[in-house]
């Protein structure tokens, strides 16, 4: 999609005028949000009428810098609904109906309406593909039957991005659809799903004779493939392309924390290696920032390639080696995690709020390398899709899926 020409100075005038007209300090985040979307600052990229103004994604780095340096108060758009502005956006925006476009986008960006995705099954993971959720087609409704699982953020959800089966008798890929599903509808169940954190983020979700109304499909019926790579594409960058400032993020607090350590705790000669291993994962985390940084500036406006499971892959490895790293320099301090595995659901500013918390993060990143795609599923997009290296082995291809095996 081409974009339209327009000054970094001209965006800059764009974004004071909206805060002369509402400013994030004195108005609340619905309100501010809201007039952002309606000044087409929400998602520059985006077409004019849908929170944008039709600009290359580059720009909207200009909005937050202008925001930032005229406001107190700044939001993040992946504390706020990270699986509707992340994902569930441009998947709207590419594959949408109208009416989607025009009701769904702007509650989505104000935070008034949370999403979530419903494509992992107990048997179907990484082969998403195999998922067995049937919807089958009554008159004006879609009947759906099955059970996801690891849904973030479902329990807090108004609407769920939810792939299923509309056609067991064509191979996998070939047979099933994308719904956009109402979470509060009858026969949606939804059940906490506790991490090694304590924490709840995720659920399992049942579905009981589920109505979906029959013109809520995204695409065509049986394009769902098609639509849920848009989707895993935006989600991989969504998580692994973001670009904090230089030496900020997690690299930051492990500096942070190797700063004030107790030397007496190491011999000189381990002293010397940790600093040797801290100094090895910040330029790695400048080389992972930097990368970002320049895809982002080459990105078009469209949806991204391949490159995004990189970054993906990239990151949540990093992630792993400095919390490991982290819980290193705090020695035996590291042994106690004080919130005692207390179950409980984190709120949205709970999540926002843990980068700082070493051993919060330590436990956390471990989930790094398997949500939003593996780490081995991501070396394996890698070697074919950017090294055109020979493909795995894929014999159930072409093979009905009803006649494929499974256990469930
Ligand atoms: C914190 C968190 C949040 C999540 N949120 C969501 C969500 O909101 N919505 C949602 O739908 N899902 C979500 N997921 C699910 C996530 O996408 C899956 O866990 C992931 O895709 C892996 O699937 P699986 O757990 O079934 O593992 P499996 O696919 O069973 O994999 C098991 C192991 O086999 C390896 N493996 C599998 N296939 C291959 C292969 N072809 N080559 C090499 N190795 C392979 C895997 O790498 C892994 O090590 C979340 C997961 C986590 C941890």
């Amino acid at each position: 999609m081409a974009h339209r020409e327009m000054t970094e100075e001209e965006v800059r005038n764009r974004v004071r005028a909206l805060l002369k007209e509402v400013h994030p300090d004195k108005a609340d985040q619905i309100t501010f949000r809201g007039k952002q979307y309606d000044h087409g600052l929400a998602w520059v990229h985006f077409p004019e009428g849908y929170g944008g103004l039709g600009l290359s994604p580059a720009m909207q780095s200009v909005v937050s810098d202008e925001i930032a340096k005229n406001a107190k108060t700044t939001y993040d758009d992946m504390a706020i609904n990270p699986i509707g502005i992340g994902m569930g956006a441009p998947t709207i925006l590419t594959h949408g109906t109208d009416w989607m476009k025009k009701n769904l986008l702007r509650p989505m960006f104000t935070g008034e309406e949370i999403w979530c995705q419903l494509f992992s099954e107990p048997g179907a993971g990484s082969d998403v593909a195999g998922l067995a959720t049937r919807a089958v087609r009554e008159g004006d409704y879609y009947t759906v039957n099955g059970q996801k699982v690891w849904t973030t953020l479902a329990h807090i959800s108004k609407w769920g991005m939810l792939l299923a089966r509309t056609n067991p008798e064509v191979p996998k890929h070939e047979g099933m659809s994308y719904f956009l599903l109402d979470m509060q509808s009858p026969g949606v169940e939804v059940r906490p799903l506790h991490q090694i954190t304590g924490e709840a983020e995720f659920n399992e979700i049942f579905m009981t004779d589920v109505k979906i109304p029959a013109d809520r499909v995204f695409a065509r019926v049986g394009e769902g493939w098609k639509v849920a790579i848009t989707t895993l594409m935006n989600e991989r960058t969504s998580i692994g392309g973001a670009v904090s400032r230089r030496g900020g993020g997690p690299i930051g607090v492990l500096v942070d924390l190797w700063k004030s350590h107790d030397s007496k705790r190491f011999s000189k000669e381990a002293e010397t290696l940790l600093r040797d291993k801290i100094t090895k994962l910040y330029i790695d985390s400048e080389l992972l920032r930097l990368t970002n940084q320049r895809a982002r500036a080459a990105r078009k406006a469209g949806n991204p390639g391949p490159e995004g499971s990189v970054a993906k892959l990239a990151q949540a490895e990093l992630n792993k080696k400095i919390w490991e790293c982290a819980m290193e320099v705090m020695g035996s301090e590291a042994l106690v995690y004080e919130s005692g595995y207390n179950r409980r659901r984190p709120s949205m500013q709970d999540r926002s709020g843990r980068v700082a918390m070493a051993k919060y993060q330590f436990l956390r990143s471990r989930a790094n390398s398997i949500e939003g795609g593996t780490s081995e599923v991501m070396r394996n997009i890698l070697g074919e899709r950017v090294l055109g290296l020979p493909g795995e082995p894929r014999n159930d291809k072409s093979v009905p899926w009803k006649d494929i095996p499974r256990s469930a």
